[in-house]
């Protein structure tokens, strides 16, 4: 399904086709991941690149070569029961389109599905998609609820969100966080670090949604985008066109930190 109510107007007139698959985006949107969606078009259009999304969703067949991003939002446990089920659709054509450093963002239950399993709350193991090998267990009838910010070394960047998640992940092998823990829970009580980072995959359980309160991830993820497709394409500067954007967002997230 296309969501037509959110493409780019006029495509015509931009330099730059973007097609952005929505993994199970019917049935995973939890705490307004949607919202990410229309940053998406929203830094897309600004940087000359008109969007279609697709929801890719049960039954339906995911080839990597139809998208240029791909975003996989949260979901509750319940869901990610159900969409367990059709994850073989998708696995090995989703490796492939990682493995060829196409950019993904995924969050939360999202998340969790892009790797081996998830023992939810009440002990049963859903498989994951397996594409990654990072895994998720839980804090029983614990959850991590709040406020949450993280840094990233790599990229020199500050990340600012909420979370809500029972699941606790462990990332292996090649998998790096997305950014260690400053404020917050994270991806588990004992290594501080939040998300995950693998060639130009992203994982994380920020809601807020995450890419409204950090512009510069959803930048990164366009940018990739229009660069995979059209190596020679010029890319306005981050500074140039979303700093005001960004640090509205940071003023709104420290007034709210400062308060507790
Ligand atoms: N069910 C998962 C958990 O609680 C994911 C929740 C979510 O996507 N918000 O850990």
């Amino acid at each position: 399904m296309t969501y037509t109510s959110i493409q780019t107007l006029n495509s015509e007139k931009y330099t730059y086709q973007i097609r952005v698959a929505h993994l199970y985006g019917d049935l995973m949107n939890t705490y307004g991941d949607n919202g990410n969606i229309l940053l998406l078009k929203y830094i897309a259009e600004k940087l000359g690149a008109a969007t279609t999304f697709k929801i890719v969703s049960l039954g339906d067949n995911f080839k990597k070569n139809d998208y240029d991003l791909v975003f996989w939002g949260g979901g509750q446990d319940f869901e990610q029961e159900v969409i367990a089920e059709d994850l073989y659709r998708i696995s090995s054509e989703l490796k492939a389109y990682i493995e060829a450093e196409k950019p993904l963002l995924s969050i939360c239950g999202g998340y969790q599905m892009l790797g081996e399993y998830y023992i939810n709350a009440s002990g049963k193991k859903i498989l994951g998609t397996g594409v990654l090998p990072h895994y998720t267990k839980n804090l029983g009838n614990n959850r991590f609820i709040g406020d949450i910010e993280t840094h990233n070394e790599e990229f020199n960047e500050t990340y600012y969100g909420f979370e809500n998640h029972s699941g606790i992940t462990y990332l292996a092998g090649e998998e790096k966080p997305l950014g260690l823990v400053i404020y917050g829970g994270g991806n588990n009580p004992d290594d501080h670090s939040e998300g995950l980072h693998y060639k130009n995959t992203y994982g994380t359980y920020f809601h807020g949604p995450i890419l409204s309160r950090n512009p510069r991830l959803a930048y990164r993820l366009i940018k990739t985008a229009i660069l995979q497709k059209y190596p020679n394409a010029e890319i306005s500067e981050f500074n140039s066109l979303f700093k005001n954007l960004e640090s509205e967002q940071i003023k709104d997230y420290k007034r709210k930190v400062e308060k507790h």
